[in-house]
């Protein structure tokens, strides 16, 4: 097929700008038998990351007894993709599986947990272009939902060279007929991007290009890493629901709210005092 004019009037085919993201919907603990979980959306990719473990590792004999074996799988559903994708592991699910893997693995606290293993299951249900991205997105909300004890955050996102410039997140008809899709992963610590997981790229890109490719995927990991967190605390802090606390607890917070309007001033006198 020919390709396709990318970019038309400075916006991209679905109508977004260059550093735009696709829509992002995320959400922690959707599955009951797995010990983590997460589905997450960018844009029309739809995604399910499923974690078990810390558990015992099956064969024995891949046990390490100095630390967790962690174990990553990427697998796209045969209606995930517009012709059906023919079951099973291929070339392609087998690399993804194994930088995916390599990105995680220095994040996770293995030392932590020898002799066992910590599985990873994404299942990519709908694709449309950045699904490695995506997966490893949905798969450290999962780690850190099945309590699995993490160095920071792993977030990514691809950056795209479309008709010559650079855009970010790209989607089907951008990756197909890009001229480079350069997929990366950051570490993110504290809300600080430390360091890069994982950085493929197929195409060409000049190292000036590449440099800026880096700084665009920056600022879009900032804002996964966001809805990443929100998606946590949405699960493990429900503020909208009742409190049930003790009548006691109630009213000492009825007493501390009712001397707020002094306490400031009682505050200052009490910090004098301990310094005399
Ligand atoms: P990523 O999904 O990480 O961008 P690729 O660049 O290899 O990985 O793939 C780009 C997109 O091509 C995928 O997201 C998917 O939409 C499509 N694709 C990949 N493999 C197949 C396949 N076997 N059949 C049809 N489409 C595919």
């Amino acid at each position: 097929m020919e390709k396709p004019k990318l970019i038309v009037d400075g916006k991209r085919l679905d109508g977004r700008g260059f550093e735009e993201l696709r829509p992002i919907k995320i959400e922690a603990g959707v599955l009951k038998r797995a010990d983590g979980s997460c589905y997450l959306e960018m844009g029309k990719n739809k995604i399910i990351a499923a974690v078990y473990g810390p558990r015992e590792v099956h064969p024995r004999h891949l046990q390490d007894p100095s630390k967790a074996v962690i174990r990553y799988r990427y697998n796209m559903a045969p209606f995930s993709v517009e012709e059906r994708k023919k079951p099973g592991p291929d070339r392609r699910s087998v690399e993804i599986s194994k930088v995916s893997r390599e990105a995680l693995e220095p994040v996770i606290m293995k030392e932590l947990f020898p002799r066992s293993g910590i599985d990873v299951f994404v299942e990519v249900l709908q694709a449309d272009a950045g699904t490695r991205t995506a997966c490893l997105n949905a798969a450290s909300v999962a780690l850190i939902d099945a309590g699995v004890a993490m160095r920071g955050m792993i977030t990514a996102v691809a950056v795209a060279k479309v008709d010559g410039q650079l855009v970010l997140d790209p989607m089907k008809e951008e990756d197909n007929y890009g001229e480079a899709d350069v997929p990366i992963a950051f570490l993110i610590r504290n809300g600080r991007i430390e360091a890069i997981a994982l950085l493929q790229m197929d195409g060409r890109l000049t190292l000036e290009e590449t440099r800026r490719a880096i700084e665009l995927a920056k600022k879009g990991v900032m804002q996964i890493y966001k809805l990443q967190r929100e998606a946590i605390m949405r699960k493990y802090m429900r503020e909208g629901e009742d409190y049930e606390g003790s009548a006691e607890a109630a009213e000492v917070a009825k007493e501390l709210s009712e001397n707020e309007g002094g306490s400031e001033k009682e505050g200052g006198q009490s910090e004098q005092e301990v310094k005399e």
